[in-house]
C-alpha cells in the first residue's frame, strides 16, 4: 500500500518531434516514461507532420504509460502538460489531449515550461541541489541557474539551436537519421575521424552565442569539395563546443555555483561532454549529466514539474491554458524553491 498522502501525476510532453508521457509519484519515483519519437525521412521536423503523428499516437502511448505506472486513470492526482516553449501544431495536440484528460477525470491541470522541467528533472535524477545547466537540444540552447526566485538565463543562443545547427550541417552533407542515431550522433562518429581543424566564425557576443554564421561557413566550405567532410565535422563540433564552454565557464564564474548540470539531446555528445568536465573541474564544481531517457523530451520531466509547481499551489484553469511557443524560462515563477530564494 502506497502512503494516503502521495500524489500522482501524468505528464504529457509535445514540444517538438516527441510524444512522450510520464507518471511520477510525489515522492520522486519514475513509474512509467514511454517516448514515441516522429522521425521525419530527412531529419527535419514538419511541426504539422510532427503533430500529426502525436495525434495517432496520443491514445496508445498514454495507455501503455499507465499500464506501466501500475495505476488506474482515477490513481492520477494531477495531469501536467508542455504549455511551451515549442513549435506550435505540436504543443496544442499535447494540450488538448491533457485537457481531455484533466476535465474527463474531474483533476486539476498544470501548464509547465519544458525548460524548467530539464533543469527539474535533471536535478531530480542527478541528485542536485542548486547547478548551473547547460541546456542543449534541437530546440533550445541556454546556460541558466536559479536566483531570486526564477531561472535566469546567463547565455543563449540569439538565432539557431546548437542541434539544430548539427542537424542542418549533416542533412546539407547528405546524411540521413536513423533509429537510434540522430544526425547529431552521426555527426560524432564522423568527427571522430577528422584530422584537420579548419577555421570556421566563433562568435560568442557577451554571453550569448550565435551558430548561424558558422553554419554557413561549414556549409559553403563543404559544398567547395576542398575539405573532408570527417574534418569538417570535427572543426564544427571543436569550435561550437568550445563557445559554449566558454560561456558556461563564465557563467559558472560569476554565479560561483557548486554543481553543473548538462542536459537535451545534444548532451549524449562525449566530445561536448568532456569539455564541459573539464569546466567544472577548474572551478571545483560537482559535474552531472542527465541520463538520456531523461535528457531527451520526456513525459516524466514534465510529470515531475508539474507536481512540484502544483504543491507549491499552482494551477491552469482550462481558460488560461493556451499553448506559449515562446514562452521563456525566465518568465516563470518558481515558487517550490522559494526555500532557497530566502536562504540564499
Ligand atoms: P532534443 O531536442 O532534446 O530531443 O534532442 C535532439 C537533438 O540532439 C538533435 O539535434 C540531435 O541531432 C541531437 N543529438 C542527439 N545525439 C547527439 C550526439 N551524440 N551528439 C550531438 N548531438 C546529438
Ligand atoms: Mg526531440
Amino acid at each position: 500500500m502506497r502512503a494516503k498522502e502521495e500524489l500522482f501525476c501524468l505528464g504529457i510532453e509535445a514540444t517538438a518531434d516527441d510524444f512522450s508521457v510520464g507518471v511520477v509519484s510525489s515522492g520522486g519515483e519514475v513509474l512509467a516514461n514511454v517516448i514515441d519519437a516522429y522521425l521525419s525521412p530527412d531529419g527535419g521536423i514538419h511541426p504539422r507532420e510532427a503533430a500529426r503523428h502525436h495525434a495517432e499516437v496520443a491514445s496508445s502511448v498514454l495507455a501503455q504509460a499507465l499500464e506501466l505506472s501500475g495505476l488506474r486513470a482515477r490513481d492520477i492526482d494531477v495531469i501536467a502538460f508542455s504549455q511551451g516553449p515549442g513549435m506550435g501544431p505540436c504543443l496544442r495536440t499535447g494540450a488538448t489531449v491533457a485537457r481531455a484528460l484533466a476535465s474527463f477525470l474531474r483533476k486539476p491541470l498544470v501548464g509547465v515550461n519544458h525548460c524548467v522541467a530539464h533543469v527539474e528533472i535533471g536535478r531530480l535524477t542527478c541528485h542536485l541541489d542548486d547547478p548551473l545547466t547547460l541546456y542543449v537540444s534541437g530546440g533550445n540552447t541556454l546556460v541558466t541557474a536559479y536566483e531570486a526566485g526564477r531561472y535566469r538565463v546567463f547565455g543563449e543562443t540569439l538565432d539557431i539551436p546548437i542541434g539544430n545547427c548539427l542537424d542542418a550541417f549533416a542533412r546539407e552533407a547528405g546524411l540521413r537519421p536513423r533509429p537510434g542515431k540522430p544526425l547529431g550522433a552521426i555527426v560524432e562518429e564522423l568527427a571522430r575521424e577528422g584530422r584537420e581543424l579548419v577555421p570556421l566564425p566563433y562568435v560568442v557576443k557577451g554571453m550569448d552565442l550565435s551558430f548561424s554564421g558558422l553554419l554557413t561557413a561549414a556549409t559553403r566550405l563543404l559544398r567547395s569539395g576542398r575539405y573532408r567532410l570527417e574534418d569538417l565535422c570535427f572543426s564544427l563540433q571543436e569550435v561550437a563546443f568550445s563557445m559554449l564552454a566558454e560561456v558556461t565557464e563564465r557563467a559558472l564564474a560569476h554565479t560561483e555555483k557548486g554543481e553543473l548540470l548538462l542536459t537535451g539531446g545534444v548532451a549524449a555528445n562525449k566530445r561536448l561532454r568532456s569539455m564541459l568536465a573539464e569546466v567544472a573541474r577548474e572551478h571545483g564544481a560537482k559535474f552531472a549529466v542527465v541520463p538520456k531517457e531523461f535528457a531527451l523530451d520526456n513525459g516524466a520531466m514534465i510529470a515531475w514539474t508539474g507536481l512540484l509547481a502544483y504543491r507549491a499551489g499552482v494551477e491552469t484553469p482550462l481558460g488560461e491554458s493556451y499553448v506559449r511557443p515562446r514562452w521563456r524560462i525566465d518568465e516563470v515563477p518558481i515558487p517550490w524553491r522559494e526555500r532557497d530564494r530566502t536562504e540564499s
